[in-house]
This record gives C-alpha cells, sequence and structure tokens, in this order.
C-alpha cells in the first residue's frame, strides 16, 4: 500500500473531533459537551482559540491525536461532505481513530531491526487494519475492534520484545497497566522497561533512564520528564509528550 499519513490535517477534516466527542468539565475541558454537539469554540470547520487552547482551559483538544482518521472520514469515505449532511460521520471517527493508531503502532514495529522476523506479519497485519478502517461506514460501524485488537496486540508485544530484549537490565521489573500515579520515580533506572498502558499521570521522571522503554498507551498526563533520556523510547507518540512536561 501506498504510505498512509497517520497525521491529523484538520483542515482537511469537518471538524469531526470537536463535535462527536463528549466533554466533561474538569482540568482538561473548560465546559460540558454532550456528544454530537458543536463545541461552542467551533465556527464551520475551524477552531476560533486554537492558538490559546491551554490559556482557555481546553488542554484535552492539546492532547487529542486522531492519527489521521478525521481528514480520512471526511474525504475518503464521505466524499468531502459535512457531519451536518451525513452525521453517520461522527460514530466513526472514535473506530477509525483506534485503527490509525493501530497502523501507526505497526508502522512503528516495522522500523525496529531486532523485530526483522516479525515485519512480513507486521506488514500484513498494517494492511489489514487500513483495509477496515477504509471499510463502508457500515461495515466499520460494525466491527469489534476490541477483538480486533486482541488479535493485534500480541504482535506489538513480541516486537516490543525483541526491541527491549538485550536492552533490558536484569531484573528489570514489568510495570505494564501499573498504577504509577504521582509516583517519584526521579532518576530510576527504566531502560527497556515496559510501560504498556502504565498510568503515569503525575509521575517525576526527571532524569530517569527511559531509553528504549515502551510507551504504548501510557497515560504521561502531567508526568515530568525533564532531563529523562528518551533515546530510543518505543511507541512514543507526540500526543503523549504534548501532555507530559517536557
Ligand atoms: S476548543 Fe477548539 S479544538 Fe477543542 S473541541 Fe472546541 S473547537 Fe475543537
Amino acid at each position: 500500500m501506498g504510505e498512509r499519513v497517520l497525521e491529523a490535517d484538520c483542515a482537511s477534516c469537518a471538524g469531526l473531533c470537536c463535535v462527536a466527542p463528549a466533554f466533561a468539565k474538569t482540568s482538561d475541558f473548560a465546559i460540558d459537551k454532550a456528544p454530537g454537539r458543536p463545541c461552542p469554540n467551533l465556527d464551520g470547520t475551524t477552531c476560533t482559540i486554537h492558538d490559546r487552547l491551554d490559556a482557555k482551559g481546553f488542554h484535552g483538544c492539546v492532547v487529542f491525536d486522531c492519527f489521521g482518521a478525521g481528514q480520512r472520514i471526511t474525504q475518503e469515505t464521505f466524499g468531502g461532505r459535512s457531519w451536518r449532511e451525513a452525521p453517520d460521520m461522527l460514530a466513526l471517527l472514535p473506530i477509525v481513530r483506534q485503527l490509525h493508531e493501530l497502523m501507526w503502532l505497526l508502522t512503528e514495529a516495522l522500523k525496529l531491526d531486532e523485530a526483522a522476523e516479525l515485519h512480513p506479519m507486521l506488514r500484513d497485519a498494517r494492511e489489514e487494519t487500513d483495509r477496515l478502517a477504509g471499510g463502508a461506514a457500515a461495515a466499520v460501524k460494525r466491527l469489534d475492534l476490541d477483538a480486533y485488537r486482541r488479535k493485534i496486540n500480541p504482535l506489538l508485544q513480541q516486537a516490543s520484545e525483541l526491541a527491549r530484549a538485550k536492552a533490558r537490565a536484569k531484573g528489570q521489573k514489568d510495570h505494564r497497566g501499573a498504577n504509577l500515579i504521582g509516583r517519584r520515580m526521579r532518576g530510576a533506572d527504566l531502560r527497556a522497561a515496559s510501560l504498556r498502558g502504565a498510568l503515569l499521570i503525575g509521575a517525576d521522571l526527571r532524569g530517569a533512564d527511559l531509553r528504549r522503554a515502551d510507551f504504548t498507551g501510557a497515560d504521561l498526563r502531567g508526568a515530568d520528564l525533564r532531563g529523562a533520556d528518551l533515546t530510543g523510547a518505543l511507541f512514543l507518540t507526540e500526543a503523549q509528550l504534548r501532555a507530559a512536561v517536557v
């Protein structure tokens, strides 16, 4: 397949992420908003406070990443229509977004030389995921996303294991899914650690050794990464970094 763009292109999107999700008034959003209702800051398809999101209390928008799902649904699945003309677009956003995130993870795994033996399977999985994401609206809505993730995740985990095997310190603890909220880990040796799905909200990771650590799905909101060594970190997204203190 040609290289699918897995980055948001807001200019080609009908503003789906500003309409589809619900907001709860928290530190991430300044307002409550029902799903399917346009955010009051949306003018057509343009955010009127785009350059002041943090100052206006919309940090949740700063750290959101659709991985290119918005423009794909708008332009490819619905031929450039608006969500008002085709409200079905809104229901597709969370599904296609997750499929595009999987494609991003598979693409990252394909960059790992240590996982070369898995590359054919990773390539097939990326193609299949791309095909599913580009299906007709009804087929996308019918997809059992949890089952599909369960099918793909072992492959990503194997790639991560292979990439971290040599770099991992002896006795390195597995922090997969760990609750590390607010944990003091300043200067910790977390080289090649698995932090998959770990809750690192507000954790102090200043100066930590995080080389080759696996960050798949880790929640880094407010985590302090200043001075941490992230060389060769695995599956770490721009949105995760925007959520952290760097
Ligand atoms: S604040 Fe701006 S980016 Fe966030 S949902 Fe509203 S219009 Fe969209």
